[in-house]
């Protein structure tokens, strides 16, 4: 059966190339490709775009982004058997695929982008929370990416856009939120991949901000939240005793009451909490 872009059905693709799923990468896989282009889209406007997109595996993502008329897609896949699939895709659309088998964790892709630059992933899950975290915390910002369109594990998803006064709320939230507008834009359900996940699954939708939302040094800021967060069902005065001997007074200077618990503490405080504690 013919498809959108020309090239065979993904499940054929998948079949014709042997790239039975393995589990110890992550591997599961999206086929349908209206689903495919609906989460590109989920992206912006890509045209002018060079997209970043890591873990393609048999591309049925990749043909989305295409389709929807991706500038560029620089895609970077750690499974070898994926490269025929990929070469197929490269050939049907002439210069705008360029795919580098190589671990995501160990590559700076940086150099073979041009912005603006956005990043589009369906990852395993491990690796797409250890890379969103670098992402989110590069030497300077803006970063060199105007956004980051990412599935994850539906429950990382709502740690990401959470609330103060949420359990759900931490780092994650704080990272995130402190310097981009992070958005769930879509829900998928296990039956979505082929093999289903156990899990259900969210692609979030996030925008990089100028400038932070609230002046901080970020190193500083995910000190203090890491150790507020780290006993987060105690009292700030006494999770983070171990930063200074007068946290109740740098707590009270930074309008934040040391009776709180962690997760009461909107991302404002956490930025003025850091920006007491750099004065030393
Ligand atoms: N994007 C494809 C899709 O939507 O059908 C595949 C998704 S599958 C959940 C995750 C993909 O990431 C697999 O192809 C896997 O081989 C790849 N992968 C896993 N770890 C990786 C890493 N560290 N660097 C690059 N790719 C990785």
């Amino acid at each position: 059966m013919a498809t959108v872009d020309g090239l065979p059905p993904l499940r054929e693709v998948i079949a014709h190339h042997g790239l039975v799923a393995k589990k110890s990468l992550g591997q599961n896989f999206l086929l349908d490709l209206n689903l495919t282009s609906k989460i590109a889209r989920q992206a912006g406007d890509l045209s002018q775009c060079d997209v970043l997109e890591v873990g393609p595996g048999p591309g049925g993502l990749t043909r989305g982004l295409l389709a929807e008329g991706a500038r560029k897609v620089l895609a970077v896949e750690k499974d070898s058997r994926a490269m025929g699939p990929l070469s197929e895709i490269s050939a049907a659309y002439p210069g705008r695929l360029e795919v580098i088998n190589a671990d995501a964790l160990e590559i700076d892709p940086l150099e073979r982008l041009t912005p603006p630059v956005r990043i589009v992933a369906n990852l395993p899950y491990n690796v797409g929370t250890e890379l969103l975290v670098r992402w989110l915390t590069p030497p300077e910002w803006p970063p060199y990416w105007a956004s980051l369109t990412l599935m994850f594990q539906r429950e990382v998803a709502e740690r990401i856009v959470a609330e103060p006064g949420s359990k759900k709320y931490g780092r994650l939230a704080i990272l995130a939120q402190w310097r981009t507008t992070p958005r769930i834009v879509m829900e998928l359900p296990p039956e979505a991949f082929s093999p289903p996940p156990k899990i259900h699954s969210a692609v979030v939708h996030l925008d990089a901000l100028p400038a932070p939302r609230f002046e901080a040094d970020p190193k500083m800021l995910e000190r203090v939240v890491a150790a507020g967060f780290n006993q987060r069902r105690k009292m700030l005065r006494a999770s983070l005793k171990g930063l200074a001997p007068d946290i109740e007074d740098r707590l009270t200077a930074a309008g934040i009451k040391p009776t709180d618990r962690a997760e009461q503490i909107p991302i404002e405080g956490w930025c003025a909490l850091a920006r007491e504690m750099a004065k030393g």
